[in-house]
């Protein structure tokens, strides 16, 4: 549209919602191989704050692999991922400092069962930020009531729903307070009729400003939530643009393609 312009630092899209916001993360020139295969292929990338990105595309196109090296559970070969002013990628970048700072929720939650959903929450901020026990309780109740489980919070995880599960998952990295979340097929493992639920959530997080790369094959909530959706296609970036543009005036034939068989 008329208001979408280029930024060139990224060569990237910028929609008029995102574009004075300062920049969360970028990925630049990216690279990875699993062995001598490679995976991503020269990926640039940025995410602003408040900004709700949504990656999309064919199973093995490498968004899971995307996801994690942003949270460096894998390594790139090449390129630079910056959090703030923090280079992730340099040769003695501090990782456990820089994945405190990015919450991830995977498909399959691994809450731990044998805990309650508030010890699930207060743990790593116990044990990894250092509060002191009540204080991470009170936390951990805030999250937990922003998910809709206050009323959990005593319980099992066992008890729960996968539904519910994988919300305290989200409360967990909530939590933590990160400056970007990480969703990676939050709701593929769960039972449609769970789907929604979780869904909300997400959708309140991203419409209260959280910062947020989503990895889904749900393409309602891409089309309502995200303010940019990303095609992935063969380790690369094959398009980027707001949700109508993807959605609505798809011009790449393998996006076109791809969004023949999932809508
Ligand atoms: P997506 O999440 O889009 O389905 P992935 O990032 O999981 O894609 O996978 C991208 C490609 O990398 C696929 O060809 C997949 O088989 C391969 N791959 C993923 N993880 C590994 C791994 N740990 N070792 C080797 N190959 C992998
Ligand atoms: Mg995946």
């Amino acid at each position: 549209t008329a208001h979408t312009t280029i930024d060139p630092a990224a060569g990237d899209i910028v929609t008029p919602a995102t574009r004075a916001a300062p920049v969360v993360l970028r990925v630049t020139r990216l690279s990875k191989s699993y062995g001598d295969t490679p995976v991503l292929h020269d990926i640039n990338l940025d995410v602003r704050r408040a900004e709700t990105l949504c990656l999309i595309g064919p199973s093995g196109s490498g968004k899971s692999t995307l996801l994690k090296c942003l949270n460096l559970l894998e390594k790139p070969q090449a390129g630079e991922i910056r959090l703030g002013e923090t280079c992730l990628t340099a040769p003695h970048a501090d990782v456990d400092a820089a994945r405190a700072r990015i919450g991830m929720v995977f498909q399959h939650f691994n809450l731990f069962p044998h805990m309650s959903v508030e010890r699930n929450v207060t743990v790593a901020l116990t044990s990894v930020k250092g509060m002191d026990r009540e204080q991470a309780r009170a936390l951990a109740r805030r999250h937990l009531d922003e998910v809709g489980l206050a009323a959990f919070a005593g319980q099992r995880p066992g008890r729960l729903s996968g539904g519910q599960q994988q919300r305290v998952a989200i409360a967990r990295a909530l939590a933590m307070e990160p400056e970007l979340m990480l969703f990676d097929e939050a709701t593929s493992a769960l039972d449609p009729e769970l789907v929604k639920d979780v869904l909300a959530v997400m959708r309140d997080l991203a419409s209260g400003g959280m910062t947020m790369a989503v990895v889904t094959h749900e393409m309602g909530f891409a089309r309502e939530a995200a303010d940019r959706v990303a095609f992935m296609c063969d380790g690369r970036i094959a398009e980027i643009g707001t949700p109508d543009r993807i959605f609505e005036r798809a011009d790449h034939p393998r996006l076109r393609q791809f969004l023949s068989q999932v809508l």
